[in-house]
């Protein structure tokens, strides 16, 4: 029999998997990283012995949960860890497992992908030593290592001041936050951040931690480049310099889409997100027969909401196979989702998107890192009359290479809105590919 599989094994995958094995069915869990946990509960090496609360600070009693449900859920799961979900297509999913190439047909399937940081390039970004803010959080809580000896933080978002802290609080020399949001704009988000006072406290406490901490934040101040010849020098604000050797940017996290767009999804424009996501009901059905979304993977909601966003989709697929479900423990995941929907808009107001990063980005910007496509050559495609992604894409390769516009495609489209005088969201959307992820050479393909 077909297996009902899940791929991601973040707190949404694994809420899903245990929802799925107390109703009597046995999922297929599937995830690339060695350990189960996903992003923010990411595991160390086994042998590493860092405690949880260094790893994970006020979310280590959370964290210490998923990972007892996991290691719990794994001996009764078909778990697949270190395995890559590179493909869809009919009723089938092509995964790598250590070099070795496998077909698995499945009966249903939830997509718990999560999401990665969103790139807005700035001169420089390509220099070793220039890191996504994910990327150097993953350094320290998975090897324990810092990106370098003198760190700078920028970008936007509630990731920045945590990873920040997380780093100075480790020991590492944290020389600046920039922070593109002004402070006027977290300040008129408090009403919509108060619904989830805890949160808000958290991200307060590790804003006044810096400070306190001597480690210099600068609000409403952008990053303009990024200095150095061999890696880092440097980065660059206004007509300020500040000398470091790592830099660590995003602005805030995008959803992983890839795999719902190979399912067949259908997606639609999300202003809150700024991104085509995969339309999902409140339940989590996609809009494709047996598919199933959960989590960041199809709209950044944070962890809480992905747990239980994991567990409606899981009973949702239930209900579908009809199996009986506890409809008040839906309800109640629905409602509680929806009040998390809330705070997310406040998030919003607080860490807005910089809407002058197009118009000031130089021609000579490098915007596609795998196919070398600078921001002019976009330009130049436009000028040429086209404005939708899939076409600039076809005329210079902007998103064409090894990420397939994981990387580039939101600020390649933030580039062709702004030359082309459109809104961002008549652009279009990159449509997934095969393969979502980077392939190494030699893998034997099954035809
Ligand atoms: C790098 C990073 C660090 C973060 N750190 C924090 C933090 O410290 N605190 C915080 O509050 N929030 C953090 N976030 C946000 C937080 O991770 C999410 O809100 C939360 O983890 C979402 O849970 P999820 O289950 O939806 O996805 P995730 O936890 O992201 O899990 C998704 C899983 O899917 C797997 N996966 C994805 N695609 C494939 C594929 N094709 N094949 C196989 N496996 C696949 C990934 O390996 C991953 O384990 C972070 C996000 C990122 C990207």
């Amino acid at each position: 029999m077909k297996p009902v599989v899940i791929v991601g094994a973040g707190p949404a995958g694994i809420s899903a998997a245990r929802t799925l094995l107390e109703h009597g069915i046995k999922p297929c869990l599937i995830d690339e990283s060695l350990r189960g946990g996903g992003q923010i509960y990411r595991r160390q090496p086994a042998n590493f012995q860092r405690s949880a609360k260094q790893l994970y600070g006020f979310e280590a009693g959370k964290a210490e949960a998923v990972h007892r449900t996991m290691d719990e859920l794994a001996p009764l799961l078909d778990y697949r860890p270190e395995t890559l979900v590179w493909n869809a297509e009919g009723g089938r999913l092509d995964l790598l497992h250590h070099g070795r190439a496998e077909s698995l047909a499945y009966s249903r399937i939830i997509v718990a992908t999560g999401a990665t940081d969103r790139i807005l390039p700035v001169p420089g970004w390509t220099l070793p030593g220039v890191y996504s803010l994910g990327a150097a959080q993953i350094a320290l809580k998975f090897q324990g290592c810092a990106i370098g000896e003198r760190v700078a933080f920028c970008g936007s978002g509630p990731l920045l001041y945590l990873v920040a802290y997380q780093y100075a609080k480790a020991g590492a020399n944290v020389v600046a936050v920039l922070d593109s949001a002004p402070f006027s704009a977290q300040f008129r988000a408090l009403p919509a951040l108060l619904g989830q006072p805890l949160t808000l406290a958290k991200g307060l406490y590790y804003r006044a931690w810096l400070t306190a901490h001597g480690v210099p934040v600068h609000q409403g101040v952008t990053l303009k480049q990024i200095d150095g010849e061999q890696r880092v020098s440097a980065i660059r604000w206004a007509e300020q310099s500040l000398a470091c050797d790592a830099v660590a940017f995003a602005h805030a996290l995008r959803s992983e889409t890839q795999l719902a767009d190979l399912l067949g999804c259908e997606f639609a424009w999300n202003a809150l997100n700024r991104a085509w996501l995969p339309q999902r009901d409140s339940a989590g059905r996609s809009s494709a027969d047996a598919v199933y979304l959960a989590g960041d993977g199809a709209g950044i909601m944070g962890a809480e909401a992905a747990h239980m966003a994991g567990e409606r989709a899981a009973l949702a697929l239930l209900e579908d196979m009809a199996i009986t479900i506890d409809q008040r423990r839906a309800a109640w995941l629905e409602q509680q989702l929806a009040g998390i929907q809330r705070f997310r808009q406040g998030l919003e107001t607080a860490f807005p998107f910089p809407q002058q990063w197009a118009a000031e980005a130089p021609d000579a910007l490098i915007l596609c890192r795998c196919e070398e496509v600078r921001v002019g050559d976009v330009r130049a495609v436009v000028d040429e009359g086209h404005w939708e992604i899939n076409r600039v894409k076809a005329h210079c390769r902007v998103g064409m290479g090894r990420c397939q516009g994981r990387m580039c495609g939101l600020a390649a489209a933030e580039i062709i809105a702004e030359h082309s005088g459109r809104g961002i969201e008549q652009i279009g959307r990159l449509r997934g590919q095969a393969p979502i992820k980077p392939l190494p050479f030699g893998v034997q393909v099954q035809p």
